[in-house]
């Protein structure tokens, strides 16, 4: 039996340089993106990942390193389904920045799930540890540390994402769904 495609918009926000599209990009090519290319406007990268209910499709909306950390526009956050805030756990800014961001989603979309991801774990000057990220809790979103870097934990916001979005706390990724495997950053 051939299982529907499930399609989702996801909006992925934070401030410039955080690791956003190279986030992305480890699901696309499974390449790590060493140059910082601060292009402009948004892309849309389709992301799909094979579950236990069928292929999940997230269209992820990038911002594509705005310059500044500027609110976007509306138009960029209608319709969406779920969100993922990124930060840098070696920018304290970029953490202060995340409840800026949060309010930029619910200005305009109401009640979708959030996933909050501290990314770059794999650095050894961590500034924002993990005891101190406790924003997700009051607000009721899930959390993850990430390396976009070393792959680490990539796959967990979107497992997480797709649970909540099609109700079945049971979902759960074939294995190389997305084409990469995890590796664990020692720390
Ligand atoms: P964006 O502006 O949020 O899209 O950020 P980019 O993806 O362009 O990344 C900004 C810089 O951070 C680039 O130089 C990336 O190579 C670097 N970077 C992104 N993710 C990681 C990571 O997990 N670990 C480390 N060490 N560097 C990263």
């Amino acid at each position: 039996m051939e299982l529907q495609i499930q399609d989702f918009k996801l909006i992925l926000v934070g401030d410039g340089g955080v690791g956003k599209t190279t986030f992305i990009k480890r699901h696309l090519t499974g390449e790590f993106e060493k140059d910082y290319k601060a292009t402009i406007g948004v892309e849309v990268h389709p992301m799909t990942f094979y579950s236990n209910y069928g292929p999940i499709n997230f269209n992820v909306w990038d911002t594509a390193g705005q310059a500044g950390n500027d609110s976007l526009g509306d138009g960029y956050y209608i319709g969406s389904d779920c969100a993922i805030i990124m930060f840098d756990v070696t920018s304290r800014n970029t953490y202060r920045n995340v409840p800026k961001w949060h309010r930029d989603i619910f200005r305009v979309c109401v009640d979708l799930p959030i996933v909050l991801i501290g990314n770059k774990v794999d650095l050894k000057d961590r500034k924002v540890k993990a005891k101190h990220i406790l924003y997700h809790r009051r607000h009721n979103f899930q959390y993850f540390d990430v390396s976009a870097r070393m792959n680490y934990q990539f796959e967990k916001p979107f497992v997480y994402l797709a649970r909540r979005l099609t109700g079945k706390s049971d979902l759960v990724f074939n294995e190389n769904s997305a084409l990469l495997i995890d590796r664990i950053v020692e720390s």
